[in-house]
């Protein structure tokens, strides 16, 4: 059983011929609401396209955003453990995006912010903790830590990029990046895979877009071709890459499994606008892999 602990957000997605320059106002076309957030993204991933039991402990503001995050979840079969807040709106982004599908966002983390150590339901009974970076970095090591000393495997996508302290590190039993990710933790001499062995961490992962993903576990180098598609947009891609490797880890499959489903979903979420949205079925995703 899966627990993700990260954040939601609403977020508010207005399309326009161009983004408007400091001081301008451009009139749009339409304008759409989704639900958003690494932490939801993900843990809709697992839960709808990994068909894993999946759980996830979030935080919102008592504000009319909440409501459609908590469905969108609820949707997907995700159990919630919920942190309201009365000092905090919930967490939203403001997408503005261009005729040539360019795009600028800006966060308002909001709720997502007052997530702190106290607020871990107790871990009984999970055996996978997925983990972002969207939340306070100081909750998602002591997160980490718990996890791992009551025996669960880590997994942490270490998104958005930034350096990772050594004991968030010690923690991890399962690290997921994507290019600008590694460079962020391991720099940019070498190539990837001497940058995936500099990680001191049982196994890394780095996704690759339409390249697919390379692993490094206990020595040995794994690479997954991505699948072939014509991408329509790739929001979400990382997201329910990261959902479904976990769904399939904690059933057992081998790592070499893991990553071929994870790239397959990845892959069909290109094929589809919108983060949460895109993430496929796990029926659509074993047809899509035996296709
Ligand atoms: P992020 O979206 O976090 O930057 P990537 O772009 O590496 O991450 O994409 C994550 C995964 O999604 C890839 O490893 C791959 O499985 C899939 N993917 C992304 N873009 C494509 C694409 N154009 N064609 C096929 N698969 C893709």
């Amino acid at each position: 059983m899966i627990l993700v602990a990260g954040s939601a957000n609403l977020d508010f997605v207005v399309r326009a011929s161009h983004i408007p320059a400091a001081g301008e106002t451009v009139l749009g076309y339409d304008f759409q609401t989704y639900s958003g957030g690494k932490g939801a993204n993900q843990a809709v991933a697992c839960a709808r396209a990994g068909n894993a039991a999946t759980s996830m402990l979030l935080a919102l503001g008592e504000d009319a955003f909440a409501a459609p995050i908590e469905a969108s979840l609820s949707n997907a079969g995700v159990r919630t453990y919920i942190v309201r807040t009365r000092d905090r709106s919930t967490g939203t982004a403001f997408i503005c995006v261009s005729a040539v599908a360019e795009n600028a966002i800006t966060v308002a983390p909001g709720a997502n912010e007052i997530l702190d150590a106290s607020h871990l339901p107790p871990l009984h009974g999970y055996t996978h903790l997925l983990l972002q970076l969207e939340i306070p970095l100081q909750t998602v090591i002591a997160y980490a830590r718990a996890a791992k000393m009551q025996g669960l495997t880590v997994v942490l996508n270490a998104a958005p990029a930034q350096s990772l302290p050594l004991d968030l590190l010690a923690a991890v039993d399962v690290l997921i990046v994507n290019e600008v990710e590694l460079t962020a933790i391991s720099g940019r001499d070498g190539d990837i895979a001497h940058r995936l062995e500099r990680i001191d961490v049982p196994c890394v992962i780095v996704t690759l877009g339409a390249r697919g993903c390379w692993a490094r576990l206990a020595g040995e180098l794994m690479m997954q071709q991505g699948f072939p598609v014509t991408p329509v947009d790739t929001t979400g891609a990382g997201d329910t890459f990261c959902g479904v490797l976990t769904a399939a880890l904690s059933k057992g499959l081998p790592m070499a499994e893991a990553l071929r489903m994870a790239n397959a979903a990845g892959a069909l979420a290109c094929t589809r606008p919108g983060a949460q949205s895109s993430i496929p079925t796990h029926a659509e995703l074993q047809e899509f892999m035996l296709a």
